[in-house]
């Protein structure tokens, strides 16, 4: 479905970004890989990926905090790739703490990776958009874009200001051949999550195990977590023809965590 076309996917290393770029490479599209990690661990990915798929796919470890590394990151992948058809703006990071102790750089960092990278990205896309006539641009929000948790202003505040910017970007390219949207993960067992659920685990005296239910049970309805590859699977959706009409949506997929 997606052969000869090219995906940019930020923060696709590992987690999410990674279920999405395997989902994109899996119906035919040749990938940017972009985040951090070791070395060695990226390249076998990168390799397995083109190898597994059958895909051209390139790596950067472009720093989504940095604007001007956004834009040298887009350009090396349409230098790269000839063409990029799909931007994924999955990049993000979590920083807990009430608001009256929540530190001034954690909450610079979030706004930048979170939320600012998405807009110098879709800046930088835009352009090579609009002169291919076609584009579709994903922003990966969060449940916390809509409802609000305790401890994460600054997330919170940046996810809802992701789909804020997905709706105006939605409205100043309707007509042109490209949408955007925002997908709203609920919990997803990820390392960013792991973090959360060790801190309960160590908060509560109890075990992992133990703590992955208590998170579940505390917002998400299904008691389940959603997967990588299911967000892979709504990403790759949102990219087909079929979808050609949806834009300035804000798709949940949180086991019905945003319907109580
Ligand atoms: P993760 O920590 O597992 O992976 C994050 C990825 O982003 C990694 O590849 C990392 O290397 C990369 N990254 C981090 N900082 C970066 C930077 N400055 N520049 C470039 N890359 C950077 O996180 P995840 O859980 O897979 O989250 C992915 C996205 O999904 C985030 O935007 C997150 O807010 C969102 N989300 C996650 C959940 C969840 O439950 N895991 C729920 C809702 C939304």
């Amino acid at each position: 479905m997606l052969r000869n076309k090219s995906a940019l996917v930020t923060g696709s290393t590992g987690g999410i970004g990674l279920g999405i770029a395997r989902a994109l490479a899996a119906q035919g599209a040749n990938i940017v890989l972009n985040g951090f990690g070791d070395p060695h661990e990226i390249e076998a990915l990168r390799v397995g990926i083109a190898g597994e798929f059958g895909v051209d796919v390139i790596f950067s470890d472009a720093d989504m905090a940095a604007p001007q590394q956004i834009r040298a990151l887009f350009e090396l992948s349409v230098a790269r790739m000839g063409r990029i058809d799909i931007l994924v703006n999955n990049a993000g990071i979590q920083h807990t703490a009430p608001a009256e102790q929540f530190p001034d750089e954690r909450w610079d960092a979030i706004m930048a990776i979170n939320l600012s990278s998405n807009f110098h990205a879709i800046k930088a896309a835009l352009p090579h958009m609009r002169a291919q006539g076609a584009g579709r641009i994903v922003n990966i929000a969060s449940v916390h874009g809509l409802v609000a948790s305790t401890n994460k202003s600054a997330y919170v505040a940046a996810k809802h200001g992701v789909i804020g910017l997905s709706k105006a970007i939605a409205l100043e390219t309707a007509g042109a051949g490209i949408t955007c949207n925002a997908v709203c993960p609920g919990w997803v067992l990820t390392p960013l999550v792991q973090k959360q659920i060790d801190a309960l685990a160590s908060r509560e005296s109890i075990g992992p195990e133990q703590a992955q239910q208590m998170l579940l049970s505390q917002k998400q309805p299904s008691g389940e977590f959603a997967t990588p590859a299911q967000l892979g699977a709504l990403v790759v959706f949102l990219c087909s023809d079929a979808a050609g009409q949806i834009s300035g949506a804000a798709m949940t997929m949180d086991g019905g965590w945003t319907a109580q």
